[in-house]
């Protein structure tokens, strides 16, 4: 008989899980606010809607516990077969009933749940790929998952904010992008300075540094390429002393 609770027992494991479902059951009241016509309207993401957006995310989970059934039995099985099939499928998605689209976000939301929940303790620690390329262990899947419901329930531009994300994940968040920004060498003198965790991200070292300042929502909503509200810039990369703030670099 398969478990009814998680099978790890690990306290950090079981945390992490925990941010993932709460991003999904945020997600999930976030869709169910909007009624069917609305799905039409835009998302934050420019040529999404949020039909796309809602298919991206049933989607991603199916292909998040691909990798968590590869954990599980070693047969390698990929996320996507490739990005075009990936688009591919997303652009099919956005065309489904409302129903199915909401049948879809559900579905694969509890089936990815229950890979989770039934993933024996030594497999979170088996490498498994993304769809970036990149071996992880297993864990990663959770972390994978959390920052795509949290984010894109934002994106479903229907009144979630930055401010609705735990402090925890915006914070993993900005070691994320930031940590991005330096892999590709994009943020030179780019200092990122978060005024009420005191956390400092960034090219720190920069002798003419450009500053972005703000609380934590903010920096990180800026810093995913969502919008600049409530942070300021300083230094040269800002238009004027103290006036407009630069774009965040690419992160995805
Ligand atoms: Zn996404």
């Amino acid at each position: 008989m398969a478990a009814r609770t998680d099978r790890t027992t690990d306290p950090a494991l079981l945390e992490a899980l925990l941010q993932a479902r709460r991003g999904t059951a945020f997600f999930a009241r976030k869709l169910n606010e909007l009624t069917d016509a609305q799905l039409d309207g835009d998302s934050l993401l420019p040529g999404w809607t949020r039909r796309h957006l809602t298919a991206h995310i049933g989607y991603n989970a199916r292909a998040i516990a691909r990798l968590v059934e590869w954990a599980a039995t070693g047969v390698e099985t990929p996320m996507y077969a490739s990005t075009e099939a990936r688009n591919h499928e997303i652009e099919f998605g956005a065309t489904l009933s409302p129903i199915a689209l909401r049948h879809l976000f559900d579905h694969s939301a509890v089936h990815l749940n229950v890979e989770w929940r039934d993933l024996p303790e030594d497999a979170w620690h088996h490498k498994v790929k993304t769809a970036q390329g990149r071996t992880v262990p297993a864990e990663e899947t959770v972390w994978m998952r959390t920052r795509e419901v949290w984010i894109h329930a934002v994106d479903l531009a229907n009144g979630a904010t930055f401010t609705d994300i735990p402090a925890p994940v915006l914070e993993r968040l900005l070691k994320d992008i930031t940590g991005a920004w330096h892999t590709r060498g994009t943020d030179k003198g780019l200092v990122v300075k978060v005024t009420d965790t005191d956390l400092t991200f960034g090219h720190t070292g920069a002798e003419y540094p450009t500053i972005i300042t703000g609380p934590l929502p903010a920096v990180v909503e800026w810093a995913a390429g969502r919008g600049h509200g409530g942070v300021t810039a300083t230094g040269p990369g800002a238009a004027v002393p103290n006036g407009t703030v630069p774009a965040a670099p690419k992160w995805i």
